[in-house]
């Protein structure tokens, strides 16, 4: 061994996609990020396999925000364990979490995905810190419906 390797940053296997540098279903049922996550290069090490030690303590390994459709500048703050970008990961979370709920709430009530969309729309807080459009939460409430199936 060279000695520079001591001086090397130890890289770690990634545990969100064991090495493989893509998150499959395994991973995303492994991880239980059913409905949040959908297959694609792992955003955790940038699809490389491997990860810095120091990410670890960084960033959660199953921290929902961080995917591979973020710009880069975001990647790099969560990485980095900036707070304000942890924060918004958090609300994202949430948001995603209530429409879920609410979907699961009214398909109780024999609702298909369309008339669960246009009742949500319409009682949405119009200073919400998120919106989504009505087709692709359509296509979205259709997930959770089929999920539960
Ligand atoms: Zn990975």
């Amino acid at each position: 061994m060279s000695i520079f390797n001591l001086f090397r940053k130890t890289n770690l296997e990634c545990p969100r996609c064991l090495g493989k540098g893509l998150v499959d279903w395994e991973d995303i049922r492994r991880l239980n990020k059913q409905l949040r996550w959908v297959p694609a290069p792992c955003a955790y090490c940038n699809g490389i396999g491997k990860v810095p030690k120091e990410q670890l303590l960084k960033v959660a390994v199953d921290c929902t925000y961080l995917t591979i459709d973020l710009p880069d500048s975001e990647i790099e703050k969560i990485k980095e364990g900036h707070e304000e970008a942890i924060e918004k990961g958090k609300q994202r979370e949430l948001f995603v979490d209530n429409i879920i709920r609410y979907a699961e709430h009214h398909l109780s009530q024999n609702m298909d995905a369309e008339s669960i969309a246009n009742l949500y729309l319409s009682t949405e807080d119009e200073k919400a810190p998120f919106s989504v459009e009505k087709e692709h939460l359509i296509k979205y409430i259709q997930l959770v419906i089929d999920s539960k199936v």
